[in-house]
């Protein structure tokens, strides 16, 4: 559902007005939202508004009315916040105020809302649209509106969208802020871990979720925590505190520090309170520990907001102004969100009232409901979670596996937690786990490690990769393929993982293909997608772009500083991602650039000299344009050639024209480098889970009485990626027809869909754009 291809004209035969706003607790993200909005509103030649400080400005009307332009929306995106204002407002709450809402909208000609705010924003709006047909009519009985007005403003169009940081929003995968949010919260535990581990204290942090455990839960993972303290899952004991201790106490034998992280509504089976002074005192009392506690309060909704939010945000928004400019009177009021990579349309009130019955499923202490509401994603990081956290292993298994784990290709954020996941849950099901170092070198040099519990410890919040990572590949070496075969037996291999970007895909490919002459290969086979680049067929997602998309933005955001400093430059921002664009599509877009160009869409002559026309123009209203490259764009328009062109062509010809400087900063492995964000970790985790699954199954399935795996079905040879929130296994022989070897590119590219928007929201269209 993303909104391209462009209509070129709002379906509706009226006239539209919209009005945006920002309500309830403020999130990161929000910005980003309103100028997604605004700037398809402003694209289709739509009169588009903010009321300020939400439905306070929507009762006050007046100046909190603002009407929005190209300028106006230019400079908030990276702002964390809301540039426009929230408040909670009481005189809303009475109908007397919405009324009086009501006749400041149709003074302003208002007859579309955007909304974005919490379930109490969105529940105010649908009863407000519920009511308009009557505040209208009593409006122009009472002669406070014409009836040319009243014909005008009969129906009132609705989109929600999801600001929340605690991601509590049942339908939805992710809310606006919640990323954000756990950037600061894994900010704050990575600091507080250096020194826990120096006094071997133990650390209580309290993040934010009275009814939602989301946060605490996904930061648990991604900063491997050692408990965690949910709403949804109160730990399942009468006596919580002797099996929290018994937990820590175990964990303890390899570590000299502990963490936990507990939800501000965490509460035992009974619904008592949990609070982290009670958790503090058992740790102290019971176990002894030098114990401190950080709360993290509205730390958490504050800073820069993330690539994720950011994108997320910005397609919401853009999907909101299309939906509303192109409703009819019949278009119910419904809200905007993300189910996995997907951008879906809900019905307002049924989302709404699954949210609330949250509360009170929670009160009526059905716990499992309460879960089943939350979704999948959230049952299984709760589940993998448990997983990884026990050290324990429940019953010996029938068959010990041992598996090989490694890396191939270049490091990639997220890979040490993929192989933590990984080596952890193998052990706790009592298998056997080696690490190859240096990736296909390590195999050929028989550089084998046996990966304990205690050796992948903190991994999770580690960059870089642990266990080293080569481009070398079988096909590199003579007799590549024997020493491989050679060294699966001599460790007595049951399954195979590669961490690892195209090479891995490509090499593991390649022992598939191969089955025939070794035997040693007729075991289960995997790649997990690990490359900034997310080149590789079969997922959506590949772990360490998230993080690489961070920097970036994070750099686009540096350079227009200090371009908005200088006035009137432009700079190139190149990325890398070898032939594939999306680190410089979705970069751009997540950093409010201007322009982005690819491969997948090339770059000519005619396409600069229309961006170079288009930069005269903004820059008589702005002072900083930013275009983002990728670094095989084009093989002869390069960076450098293009700071020459836009340089010559930014020199004035006339003393109207409006002259430009360029710069250019060439971002390269910075990109791969750094602390792997949150959600690399997480996805970590959640991939290393869902290979274990794969392999179990496919080893179980097919090892013999002596413990001898042998396979050769195609199914048992896959990469383990994500589809939307799904986790997925696809065959290596179902990828080839969506493979282009030769580019090393996936031809299915969910996010060439978003290229365009970038452009749309940079008021930098080309003509022919809208089609
Ligand atoms: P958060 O999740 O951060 O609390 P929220 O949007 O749920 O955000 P609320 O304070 O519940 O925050 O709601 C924001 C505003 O929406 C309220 O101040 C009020 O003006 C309006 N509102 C909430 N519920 C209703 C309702 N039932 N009827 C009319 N207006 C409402």
């Amino acid at each position: 559902t993303s909104p391209n291809p462009w209509p070129s004209t709002p379906a509706s035969e009226n006239p539209k007005n919209v009005a945006i706003f920002t309500s309830g607790g403020d999130a990161q993200g929000m910005n980003a939202a309103v100028r997604a909005a605004a700037g398809v509103c402003l694209q289709y030649g739509v009169n588009v508004y903010a009321i300020h400080c939400g439905y306070q400005g929507m009762v006050e009307g007046g100046d909190m009315i603002e009407k929005l332009t190209w300028a106006s929306i230019g400079d908030i995106m990276q702002k964390g916040g809301t540039v426009i204002g929230s408040a909670r407002c009481k005189e809303f709450r009475t109908r007397e105020g919405r009324k009086q809402a009501a006749q400041n909208l149709v003074k302003y000609d208002i007859n579309c809302l955007i909304a974005i705010g919490g379930d109490g924003t969105l529940t105010g709006a649908h009863v407000f649209k519920q009511e308009w047909p009557d505040f209208l009519a009593e409006l122009k009985e009472e002669g406070t509106i014409t009836e040319q007005q009243f014909e005008e403003h009969k129906f009132l169009s609705l989109m929600g969208m999801v600001g929340s940081i605690d991601n509590d929003m049942c339908g939805f995968s992710m809310t606006i802020g919640c990323d954000s949010a756990l950037h600061r919260i894994c900010e704050a535990v990575d600091a507080l871990t250096t020194t826990a581990m120096s006094h071997q204290r133990t650390f209580i942090v309290e993040v934010m979720g009275r009814n939602c455990g989301f946060l605490a839960l996904m930061a648990a993972l991604a900063c491997g925590a050692d408990f965690v303290l949910v709403p949804e899952h109160p730990p399942p004991v009468e006596d919580w505190k002797a099996a929290m201790c018994d937990s820590l106490l175990r964990r303890r034998r390899y570590t000299n520090f502990s963490l936990i992280i507990l939800a501000e509504g965490a509460t035992d089976i009974h619904r008592n309170p949990i609070t982290a002074d009670i958790v503090k005192q058992v740790c102290c009392d019971n176990l002894g520990h030098d114990t401190r506690v950080t709360t993290l309060g509205h730390v958490q909704r504050g800073g820069a907001p993330s690539a994720f939010d950011r994108i997320l945000a910005t397609r919401c928004g853009a999907e909101a102004a299309l939906a509303v400019l192109n409703a009819t009177p019949e278009t119910p009021a419904r809200i905007i969100g993300a189910q996995g990579n997907r951008i879906v349309q809900l019905d307002l009130t049924e989302a709404v009232e699954q949210t609330r019955q949250v509360g009170t499923e929670l009160d009526n202490r059905a716990f499992e409901k309460v879960r089943e509401l939350r979704g999948p994603v959230f049952r299984q990081e709760l589940n993998i979670f448990l997983r990884i956290r026990q050290h324990h292993m429940d019953e010996p298994p029938k068959h010990v596996f041992n598996v090989l784990v490694f890396h191939t290709g270049a490091p990639a954020a997220g890979m040490n937690a993929c192989a933590k996941a990984i080596t952890r849950d193998f052990l706790n099901g009592g298998h056997k786990v080696y690490g190859a170092r240096g990736g296909f070198m390590g195999i050929f040099d028989d550089d084998i490690i046996p990966l304990e519990w205690q050796t992948v410890k903190g991994w999770a919040s580690q960059g870089g990769c642990n266990l080293g990572a080569e481009r070398l590949l079988p096909s590199d070496v003579p007799d590549g393929l024997t020493k491989v075969a050679a060294t699966l037996k001599k460790y007595n291999i049951h399954a195979m993982v590669c961490i690892g970007g195209f090479e891995g895909y490509a090499a593991m490919t390649h022992l598939f293909k191969s089955r025939d002459e070794f035997p040693e290969f007729r075991i289960p086979l995997t790649l997990v997608p690990a490359t900034i680049s997310n080149n590789v067929p079969g997922t959506t997602t590949s772990l360490g772009s998230d993080t690489a998309l961070n920097t970036i933005v994070g750099a686009i955001d540096c350079v227009k500083q200090s371009a908005r400093s200088s006035r009137r430059r432009v700079f190139i921002v190149e990325t890398q991602g070898h032939n594939c664009g999306f680190l410089a599509s979705i970069g751009a877009l997540a950093g409010g650039a201007d322009i982005a160009y690819i491969r997948e869409e090339g770059v000519r002559l005619r396409h600069i000299s229309a961006d170079i026309a288009n930069l005269h123009r903004k820059f008589k209203e702005l002072s900083c344009a930013v275009i983002v490259r990728s670094e095989r764009s084009s093989q002869n328009y390069d960076t450098q050639f293009l700071s020459k062109v836009l340089d010559e062509e930014g020199k004035p010809e006339t003393k109207d024209d409006t002259a430009f400087s360029v710069r250019s900063v060439i971002l390269g492995h910075l990109q791969q480098g750094g602390t792997p964000s949150p959600l690399d970790r997480v996805y970590g985790c959640r991939l290393g889970a869902s290979c274990v699954q794969f392999l179990l199954q496919h080893m179980t399935e097919n090892v013999d009485e002596n413990g001898v795996v042998s396979t050769n079905s195609p199914e048992s040879a896959a990469v383990i990626g994500t589809h939307d929130s799904a986790r997925t296994a696809t065959a290596f022989e179902q990828l080839e027809p969506i493979t282009d070897v030769a580019l090393r590119t996936n031809k299915h590219t969910w996010w060439q869909n978003l290229h365009r928007l970038t452009r749309v929201l940079g008021n930098s269209m080309r003509s022919g754009d809208l089609c």
